[in-house]
């Protein structure tokens, strides 16, 4: 049975102030809930937030790194940072990135290999755009990304890899995929990943759905045979919504 996570991703969004504000607010409206709850602050937030959630339910992911350990990379994020200071998750691929910072899949690739191999359960991205939906091309496109971002990751541990099916045309825009649509393509990408790694990681991996989750329509989508859990933007920065999304 897959425990179903809920991921926040905060984007370039809240103060460090307003990120401590928003878990302490946030801490007891979901202790008793039975999903893993993960928030993805930006980077200058994490350690303080981080340490605000010792002892609680509530475990943090980055929403990006560097593949290199350390060395002459300016402005970049060293996945052992992340590890010392008790980060856990890293949002990979993210459809953003993609577009406004150029990351390939190739990038993506070493930076999925560079965060197994650390111990950071990477929230690999992946989806279409609305043109390539349009044309029939969206199970070409997710099966490209796929193959592409996975590459030589066989002989890895592979446990915490969990996968986001995010179509880019209901990122930010307030569409939702139906949660037909959703579950469709969710069950592809774990056909994908039995054909890769064996049947028993895909049955064991977690894929999420995401794309303008909300407290509304979340539980819809959660009824699904395959998808388990989503990765919430915009309604995630909200911590009653967050909380009603978690508690579905
Ligand atoms: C996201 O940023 O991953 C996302 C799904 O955003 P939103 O929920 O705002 O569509």
């Amino acid at each position: 049975m897959r425990k179903k996570l809920i991921a926040g991703n905060w984007k370039m969004n809240k103060t460090i102030n307003e990120a401590l504000l928003f878990v302490n607010q946030l801490i007891p409206l979901v202790k008793d809930t039975d999903a893993e709850v993960v928030i993805c602050p930006t980077s200058l937030c994490l350690s303080d937030v981080a340490r605000a959630v010792t002892n609680t339910n509530i475990k943090i992911g980055a929403q990006n790194m560097y593949y290199k350990e350390s060395g002459a990379f300016t402005g970049e994020i060293s996945p052992r940072s992340l590890t010392e200071i008790g980060i856990e998750y890293v949002i990979l691929g993210h459809s953003e990135r993609r577009q406004y910072f150029k990351e390939s899949n190739d990038d993506v690739n070493k930076k999925v290999i560079s965060a197994l191999n650390i111990g950071l359960m990477p929230i690999l991205c992946v989806g279409e755009t609305l043109e390539e939906r349009a044309s029939g091309k969206a199970f070409d496109i997710i099966n490209k990304q796929m193959s592409e971002c996975l590459q030589g990751i066989e002989s890895l541990r592979l446990d915490g890899l969990v996968i986001a099916y995010e179509p880019i045309w209901a990122i930010g825009t307030g569409k939702t995929a139906t949660k037909e649509d959703a579950n469709e393509i969710i069950a592809y990408i774990r056909k994908l990943i039995s054909e890769k790694l064996g049947g028993s990681i895909a049955e064991n991996i977690r894929i999420l759905y995401g794309g303008s989750v909300k407290s509304s329509n979340i539980k819809e989508l959660m009824e699904m045979s395959d998808i388990d859990g989503a990765l919430v933007g915009g309604a995630s920065l909200d911590s009653v919504e967050f909380s009603e999304i978690v508690k579905y």
